[in-house]
Formats: C-alpha cells, structure tokens, sequence
C-alpha cells in the first residue's frame, strides 16, 4: 500500500518542529524527510538530520538538475525538498512527514493531491509568535522581523489546508497532529482498495 505524506506547515515559529519531533516517537511506519537549506546551522543541529545544509551554488545546481520535489526561497534563504528519496520512500508504503513553508505545501498540493494531507500549524497570537522566536533565540533582529512579517501571508492561506492546529498548549497540540495521522491511515477512501486482506471482509463479500 502506498503511503501518505503528511505536510506539516505553518509560520516559522508556531511549533512545527517541536511537535513533530515528538510525534514521530510515537506513530510508527513514518520517515521525516530532511530538506536541503542555505541557511546556517543553528547551535544543537546537525547536518543529515535536521536538514542537509548545502551551498546556494549546491542548491542552485540541484534545482537545475529537476533534483527537487519543490523548492522554494523562504524568509530569505533556499530551501528544498529532494524528490527521488520522496516518490521512492510512498512506493515503498514509508508514511512520510515534511516541514515546509506555506508556498512549498500549496505546491505539493498541486502535483501531487491524491497522497497528500496538508496541516497547518498556527500561533495562538502574533505576540504569542514573536515571543516564541525570540524566546528560541536562533535569528538575529533582521531574520526574526522578516519571519513575523510573512507569518501574516502565511496565516492568510488557511483555508487552503486540510486541518489546523492552534498550537497553545504543546501536549495537546501533539496530540491533534498524532490524531490527524492515526485518522488518515484509517480513512475509507484511502484503504478502501485494501480491505480484500481481512477475513471479515471475504467473510461478507464473497462467503455468501
Ligand atoms: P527537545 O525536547 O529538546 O528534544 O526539543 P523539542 O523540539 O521537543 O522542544 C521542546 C522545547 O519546548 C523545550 O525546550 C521546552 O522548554 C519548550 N516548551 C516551550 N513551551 C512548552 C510547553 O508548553 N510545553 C512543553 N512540553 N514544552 C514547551
Ligand atoms: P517552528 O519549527 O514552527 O519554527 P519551533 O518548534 O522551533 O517552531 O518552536 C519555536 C519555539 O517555540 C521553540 O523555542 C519551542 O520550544 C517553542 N514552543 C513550541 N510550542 C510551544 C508552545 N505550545 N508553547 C510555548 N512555546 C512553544
Ligand atoms: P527554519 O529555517 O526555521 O528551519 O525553516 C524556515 C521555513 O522553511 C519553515 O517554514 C520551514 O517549514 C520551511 N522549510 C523547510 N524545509 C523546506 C523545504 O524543503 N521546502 C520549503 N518550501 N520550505 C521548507
């Protein structure tokens, strides 16, 4: 069975990869993809595990070879997310979780719909937003001006996402997203051509 991609997006800030980190310890079967990004490494990541960090004339060059599923410039920096490790990991029925910024998810949205569930990630407030970034301290005045100032575009593409999360209290918030997925996988319309693998339903279908 092929398997589903989980599009984790949101203003830079509101908690994504918090509750992913947290998540993915819990549901089993799932690969968080690690993007590639020019930006620099923040104290406490690490390269391969957090994202690839690349060159902007690496980055450039694999964008150039069709190398990305989508690639987009956010908050000023490149950012990417490789596309064979993606199309190879469905087929092989990996569930796959992404972290990517608002335009990167409408993209994915488009080219591929079918296997995809775009959830959104919002901040109870702007304030409550800016207190985050700076409480995590890893930009410096200009990059956390410029991050706040998108959140508003971001936000406004709401409506665009399949669920939102208004992630107040981080427990629970990670408990929405780990109900998400768990609800995904159990989804009719996804599992409805598999359903030939349980006794019940030889028993009901062609026991007559
Ligand atoms: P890790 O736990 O250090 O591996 O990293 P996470 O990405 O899971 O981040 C957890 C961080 O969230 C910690 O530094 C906490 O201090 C911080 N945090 C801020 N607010 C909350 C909250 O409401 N609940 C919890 N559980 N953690 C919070
Ligand atoms: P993102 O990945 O969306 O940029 P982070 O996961 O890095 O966001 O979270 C931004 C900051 O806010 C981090 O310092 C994190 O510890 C903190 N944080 C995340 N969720 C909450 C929450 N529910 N309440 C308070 N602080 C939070
Ligand atoms: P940060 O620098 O805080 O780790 O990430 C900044 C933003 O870039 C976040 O919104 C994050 O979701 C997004 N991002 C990370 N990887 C990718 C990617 O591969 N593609 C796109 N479009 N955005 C990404």
């Amino acid at each position: 069975m092929k398997g589903i991609l989980y599009v984790v997006s949101g203003p830079s800030g509101a908690g994504k990869s918090s509750m992913i980190k947290k998540a993915l310890n819990v549901v089993d079967g799932f690969t968080f993809s690690v993007s590639y990004t020019t930006r620099a490494m923040r104290p406490g990541e690490k390269d391969g595990i957090d994202y690839n960090f690349i060159s902007e004339e690496q980055f450039k060059k694999m964008e150039k070879n069709n190398e990305f599923l989508e690639c987009a410039e956010v908050h000023g920096y490149y950012y990417g997310t490789g596309k064979e490790e993606i199309k190879n990991k469905l087929a092989e029925g990996y569930n796959i979780v992404l972290d990517v910024d608002v335009q990167g998810a409408l993209n994915i949205k488009k080219v591929m719909a079918d296997d995809t569930v775009l959830i959104f990630i919002a901040p109870p407030s702007y304030e409550e937003l800016r207190r985050r970034l700076e409480g995590r301290g890893t930009e410096n005045h200009k990059d956390l001006t410029k991050r706040l100032e998108d959140a508003h575009w971001e936000l406004s593409k709401i409506y665009d996402f399949d669920y939102l999360i208004v992630n107040q209290n981080l427990n629970e918030s990670i408990n929405q997203l780990i109900s998400i997925i768990i609800a995904e996988q159990l989804n009719i319309n996804r599992i409805g051509q598999h359903l030939g693998k349980y006794k019940f339903f030889k028993q009901t279908f062609n026991e007559r």
